[in-house]
């Protein structure tokens, strides 16, 4: 039963409710679909390659849709209510940002750019701020901040492992859904089409191994895919355990419709103090922490066990870089 097509993938119901098969397809679109080819091999290399990213992912407690591979270019995925947003990680500039703002190929960003460009073949994927995002309701506040934690995160940890592998991460594009409890998942697929991979060294006319190749007619796009599979497979990434260092910016405040006892107290002597235009003041803290070695799930845990009464609180949080830490890319 035929479920949805796109123009790299075909999604299908499986026999098990809640379950999906995705097929990789070997076409190859670029510029809003302007430009199509298809080369054998393309869909089992970007499944391949996926696969050993989402188990990587996976294995460092990350939650994903990837259950597991049933064939060369099948994945067996949970179902999602996906987003129609895709959420864009760059640590320097190439494609459409080194365009929009005139800057050299390859500058390193002092920062990472995370951007949110919406899910329109008809518009041309466009980027969206925030606030379109919110406004067209696209997805909550709470989701925004999610989105931009998981991938900052799921970030770091594949910058470090393609530095192991000589590569650099130069950006990437990640697709999420919901789950039926309303989770955001990470989605869709983890490859070559769907991030720039540079070589670290060697000639600057092979440095390229992702879709690249085949937008600007670079190369063969089979033999840079096969060379970053051919890495991976040769590295033991379920092993390798990354330091990523991060802060937080920790939000703790009391649960909505509970009682704010200081809220309450401050909000009483305001008015008494004369300012009768305040009319409510909700108490909460923020906590600033740093990580030397974080990993998937550790802010959640220490909210639990510790930072946060789970009766009476709630929490947000966001992550970054460190200002000072050394780029890997
Ligand atoms: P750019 O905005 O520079 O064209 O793309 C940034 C990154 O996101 C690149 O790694 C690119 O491959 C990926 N990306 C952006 N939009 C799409 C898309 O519609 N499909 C795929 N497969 N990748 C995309």
């Amino acid at each position: 039963m035929k479920r949805y097509e796109g123009k790299a993938k075909i999604m299908e119901e499986s026999k098990e409710a809640g379950k999906l098969s995705v097929s990789f397809k070997d076409d190859l679109t670029a510029f809003n679909n302007e430009k199509k080819s298809a080369l054998v091999g393309k869909g089992a290399l970007a499944a391949k390659i996926s696969k050993i990213l989402f188990e990587f992912l996976i294995a460092k407690g990350f939650q994903t849709h990837f259950i597991q591979e049933i064939s060369p270019n099948v994945h067996e995925v949970w179902k999602l209510k996906m987003l129609p947003l895709e959420v864009i990680i760059r640590y320097k500039a190439a494609g459409s940002l080194a365009k929009r703002l005139k800057l050299t190929e390859g500058t390193l960003l002092s920062r990472p750019i995370i951007q949110f460009c919406l899910k329109d073949d008809s518009l041309g994927d466009p980027q969206l701020a925030e606030s379109e995002v919110l406004a067209l309701g696209l997805a909550n506040s709470k989701n925004i901040n999610e989105l931009k934690n998981q991938t900052l995160l799921v970030g770091e940890y594949l910058k470090a492992l393609f530095h192991e592998l000589k590569l650099d991460l130069v950006d990437l594009k990640l697709e999420f859904g919901l789950d039926d409890t309303g989770k955001i998942i990470l989605g869709d697929e983890i490859s070559p089409d769907t991030m720039r991979l540079w070589r670290q060294e060697g000639p600057e006319s092979e440095k390229k191994l992702d879709k690249d190749l085949f937008r600007f007619d670079l190369g063969d796009p089979i033999v840079g895919y096969r060379a970053v599979l051919e890495k991976l497979e040769s590295f033991d990434c379920l092993s390798f355990n990354p330091k990523i260092a991060l802060e937080a910016s920790l939000s703790i405040h009391p649960q909505a419709g509970l009682l704010d006892p200081v809220g309450k107290a401050v909000t009483q002597a305001c008015q008494q103090l004369g300012f009768g235009s305040v009319a409510s003041i909700a108490s909460g803290k923020r906590l600033l922490l740093s990580f030397s070695a974080y990993r998937f799930g550790l802010l959640e845990e220490l909210c639990g066990r510790l930072l946060v009464s789970p009766a009476a609180e709630e929490y947000e949080y966001e992550l970054s870089l460190p200002e000072r830490t050394e780029s890997l890319v």
